[in-house]
């Protein structure tokens, strides 16, 4: 039993034609002409392999093989297919193609699944219109709100919900989310966007835990003033408070170690011109680490710090939490299946954690999760020539059909 790797780059190929920037990377954002295109041809594609289709609440779309018991818990497994402007082939579709794939190989080969197997497309995981993200997986996972459907908005202003609707759909929260006890496994398989598979000459890598993730805004408010008329010790220059603040969370972060890390990424300044001292200055802090105390110790070291600048330069600091996500722990006994099922193939596989988020992050709420990774090429992605050869996820996807057909097979324990 093998999967057809012509097939998969096919399907990819045919994805990447529903974009709104063709010429300059793939452009597919939610509930937009392009989802709905690129929806079209995976059903068109799950109705030939004669799944039953399905679509929920918030618009996650399912094709169901049935399972000898269909009152038995489902395996599922996917991963979404909206990208960010200007992005990759290959982020979210190659786990939705695999999807399809391994469909395909278990109806060519008759396979008796015990447990019925779902493949899921979700199609808001980058959030780019709405400012989201990862939003088919929260709703599964419970973890959405009505609120949010009319709070977030695109740039035109149409909220989510009027997205929806306009789509075809009637948002309902409740019929989306899952039980705790429906789903006896989540598989998702995810190009790695980073460097850590290849540096290493890995074929897979095998996620343990996907990071915590927690962001800030902080405006320093100083004073505007003349650079020439003001003296030095007259000054409550806000870019200075910035400034200290920044090259103090690096030592913060590299100091607390073990993979901690802690970025500023985005500056707005105020009057942003060569003869005014700046008077406003806002960032971005994104803090990131596989435990929650490393997390809580960055910040709260960057408290006291923020203190001792107020204080230094006499400027008003103001810090806004903007997001909080826990570190999330995979499921360890899958690991071990797909470890043994790895060397089985012969494939070099690496035990990694994932720094960036994935729909996976949620499931992991309401059932046991594995993420896969094959290599990046030069660890590039979000980007148009965001790259892995064939034959480098040709391996993820087997190790993801092996892994199915072993769980969907074993009806000992239930
Ligand atoms: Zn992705």
């Amino acid at each position: 039993m093998r999967i057809n790797l012509g097939r998969v780059v096919n399907d990819i190929e045919q994805l990447a034609r529903f974009n709104e920037t063709p010429g300059n990377g793939v452009t597919r954002l939610s509930f937009t002409k392009e989802d709905k295109e690129a929806r079209e041809y995976i059903k068109k594609e799950m109705k030939k392999i004669g799944l039953e289709i399905y679509e929920d609440g918030y618009s996650n779309l399912f094709g169901r093989r049935e399972g000898k018991n269909s009152n038995a818990l489902v395996i599922m497994f996917g991963s979404h297919y909206d990208s960010v402007i200007n992005g990759g082939k290959l982020d979210g579709v190659l786990g939705v193609v695999a999807a399809i794939e391994i469909m395909r190989v278990l109806d060519e080969n008759n396979i008796e699944n015990f447990y019925p197997i779902e493949m899921v497309a979700m199609n808001d995981e980058e959030g780019v219109r709405f400012g989201t993200g990862v939003s088919n997986s929260r709703s599964m996972a419970g973890l959405i709100k009505e609120e949010e459907l009319d709070r977030a908005k695109d740039k035109k202003g149409v909220s989510l919900r009027e997205a929806m609707i306009e789509f075809g759909l009637t948002p309902n929260l409740e019929d989306a989310k899952r039980d705790e006890n429906s789903i006896k496994a989540f598989i998702e398989l995810h190009i790695e966007q980073g460097p850590v598979l290849q540096n290493n000459n890995k074929d897979i890598g095998l996620v343990e835990t996907i990071v915590g993730l927690d962001r800030y805004d902080i405006k320093f408010k100083g004073k505007a003033g003349h650079a020439g008329t003001t003296p030095m010790d007259n000054r409550k220059d806000a870019l200075v408070a910035a400034s200290k603040f920044i090259i103090s969370i690096e030592k913060i972060a590299k100091n607390i170690g073990e993979g901690t890390v802690a970025t500023v990424g985005e500056l707005k300044l105020s009057p942003n011109a060569s003869n005014v001292i700046p008077g406003f200055v806002e960032i971005s802090v994104d803090i990131r680490s596989t435990k929650e105390q490393n997390i809580n110790s960055v910040y709260n070291s960057f408290k006291n710090e923020i203190e001792k600048i107020k204080k230094e330069l006499d400027v008003d600091i103001e810090v806004i939490k903007t997001l909080y996500t826990p570190p999330v722990d995979l499921s360890e006994e899958n690991i071990k299946l797909m470890e043994n099922i790895s060397e089985k193939l012969g494939y070099k596989y690496l035990k990694m954690n994932s720094g960036a988020g994935h729909d996976a992050m949620n499931m992991a709420h309401i059932t046991p999760t594995s993420l896969i990774f094959v290599p990046s090429e030069n660890g590039l992605s979000h980007h148009p020539d965001e790259f892995t050869k064939p034959k480098d996820f040709e391996k993820g996807i087997e190790l993801m059909l092996n892994t199915i057909v072993e769980l969907a097979m074993r009806y000992d324990n239930e």
